[in-house]
């Protein structure tokens, strides 16, 4: 098609993908510029469908008070916080913006999170002495000293009684709980903040479009091409800025942009099923999120938990996750996704990440080869009068994990996030799925800090980032007093510490 064609549009801002990342992005950008041109292309039929849909993820608020993988234990018996202290602070970012959002009625209501205690489980002498510590360490800090613990086990059995019904009296266990734990939607999020930005204008969703192609100008500026996927004309756009927010499609739409900074990456990725339970009786006696410790080999993403999800109003429990190897990108990819994902600069890095993970292979080849029986021995390990008939089994979205040259030129796995951005900030792309949409505001105003850097420094962008997030340039560790005053207003605007539960 030439380049002056009907379809041809101009605009400053385009997103790819229409998931929690790029729709945080544009909500963000929207209200520190209204007049920016923004546009979103999402390949299928409706937007949130992948790894953002509320059924895709385990809807866990992650701020570090349940997920023991976020305070590993070193060999020497000490416990590092450092992430769990960054993971707090970085979801309080998130709970000041939709908070902000709700009080400045772009939302209508917070019905997208929803108050679920976060509890660590643990049994046995090694891993209660290890959450005792653990939970000495944090509840020493302001961020968590709301965190409660027990050994007993007729206060757990208040906190969680599916989980201590029908223990052995004699087992060791412990727990921790922070009563104001979330459960969110992340689905329901993006579709509410979408209608927002449509309704405030200056803002076009294009979707059942693929982008198939992304060059850059000689004036800097992106030409992409959005392939109609119902056999209409394609559509071309020219944007001064690119968020490649694709989930498990960025890698290859990174690559196919040629920036430098794209290449030696490469994807491992991972999917994911739960056990499902809607059955009142059961559902009704469960509210909360209970995490326990991963099993060897495991990736921390994959740490067992019997979660209360809230979706649409209606309650239902999840277990898992189990893994499993797919070699597609997307859960609605392609089984191509992942050959056409390898090429000269990633192979070597991919090709020894295989050799040095086979822990992390042979834990994927279990969990591909358990059956409805073995999937409820785990869950029975959590939930010992868990019965068979009441669970059933529900697919989760995809994980692409971050294969990148090390230091020493071999391939490591991160199992982190990473944004990748062009060194002249016209072009960023998020890899990577953990902690996940929880950080979705901290990683978005990373963004915004690299490849808006001129405007960021402007008294109208800084004054609005203090207005969207009071605590933007402060830190919430050091100052306690900040602190309490931003969660007592985020817990009170979105409905989180209600009071008892
Ligand atoms: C099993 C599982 C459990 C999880 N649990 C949690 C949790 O408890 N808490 C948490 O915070 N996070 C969790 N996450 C992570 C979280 O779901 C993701 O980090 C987040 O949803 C990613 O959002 P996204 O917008 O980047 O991607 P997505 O929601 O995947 O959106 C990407 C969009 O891009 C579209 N797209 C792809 N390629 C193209 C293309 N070429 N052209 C146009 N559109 C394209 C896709 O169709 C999709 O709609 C979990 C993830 C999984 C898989």
């Amino acid at each position: 098609m030439n380049k002056n064609t009907l379809n041809e549009k101009e605009v400053d801002i385009l997103l790819v993908g229409a998931g929690i990342m790029s729709t945080t992005l544009a909500m963000l950008l929207r209200q520190l510029d209204p007049s920016l041109k923004i546009a979103m292309i999402e390949r299928l039929s409706d937007v949130a469908s992948e790894s953002s849909d509320g059924w895709n993820n385990a809807g866990t608020g992650h701020a570090a008070y349940c997920e023991l993988n976020y305070t590993p234990e070193h060999p020497d018996g000490s416990i590092d916080t450092t992430k769990a202290f960054s993971i707090n602070t970085a979801f309080e970012e998130s709970l000041q913006f939709w908070s902000y959002l709700v009080d400045q009625k772009i939302l209508a209501s917070p019905h997208f999170i929803n108050q679920a205690p976060h509890h660590s489980f643990v049994s046995g002498d090694k891993d209660v002495n290890f959450l005792r510590k653990r939970y000495q360490l944090l509840s020493a800090h302001p961020l968590f000293a709301d965190m409660q613990y027990s050994e007993d086990p007729e206060q757990l059995k208040k906190w969680i009684p599916l989980v201590m019904a029908g223990r052995e009296p004699t087992q060791k266990v412990a727990g921790s709980r922070v009563r104001y734990g979330s459960d969110v939607n992340f689905g329901a999020l993006t579709r509410d903040m979408l209608t927002a930005l449509q309704k405030m204008g200056n803002f076009e969703i294009l979707v059942q479009h693929c982008v198939t192609d992304i060059d850059q100008q000689a004036d800097k500026r992106w030409r992409i091409r959005a392939k109609n996927k119902m056999d209409g004309p394609h559509s071309y756009f020219n944007a001064r800025f690119v968020f490649l927010g694709a989930g498990g499609g960025s890698l290859a739409l990174l690559q196919a942009s040629g920036i430098p900074e794209s290449k030696g990456y490469g994807g491992f990725p991972i999917s994911g099923q739960w056990l499902a339970c809607t059955v009142p009786e059961v559902v009704g006696k469960h509210h909360a999120k209970v995490y326990g410790k991963a099993p060897k080999g495991a990736p921390p993403m994959s740490v067992p938990h019997l979660d209360t999800r809230i979706i649409d109003g209606k309650k239902t429990l999840l277990f898992g996750p189990f893994a499993g190897f797919t070699t597609k990108f997307l859960k609605q990819g392609s089984p191509w996704d992942l050959a056409t994902s390898i090429n000269p600069t990633n192979l070597l890095p991919m090709l020894s990440v295989g050799t040095q993970s086979i822990d992390l292979i042979r834990y994927l080849i279990s969990e591909m080869l358990q059956s409805h029986k073995s999937r409820m021995r785990a869950l029975q390990c959590f939930y010992p009068e868990a019965k068979p008939a009441d669970w059933f089994l529900s697919v989760a979205g995809q994980r692409v994990q971050i294969i990148k040259k090390g230091a020493d030129k071999a391939g490591k796995l991160e199992l982190g996030t990473e944004i990748i951005h062009a060194a002249d900030g016209t072009l960023a792309a998020l890899l990577g799925a953990s902690p996940g949409a929880s950080t979705a505001v901290h990683t978005m105003l990373g963004v915004i800090e690299t490849c808006f850097a001129k405007e960021l420094k402007t008294e109208t962008w800084q004054v609005g980032l203090k207005k969207i997030i009071p605590s933007y340039g402060q830190s919430l560790v050091d100052n306690r007093d900040l602190l309490v005053t931003v969660r007592e207003h985020t817990l009170a605007s979105l409905g989180l510490d209600q009071k008892p539960l």
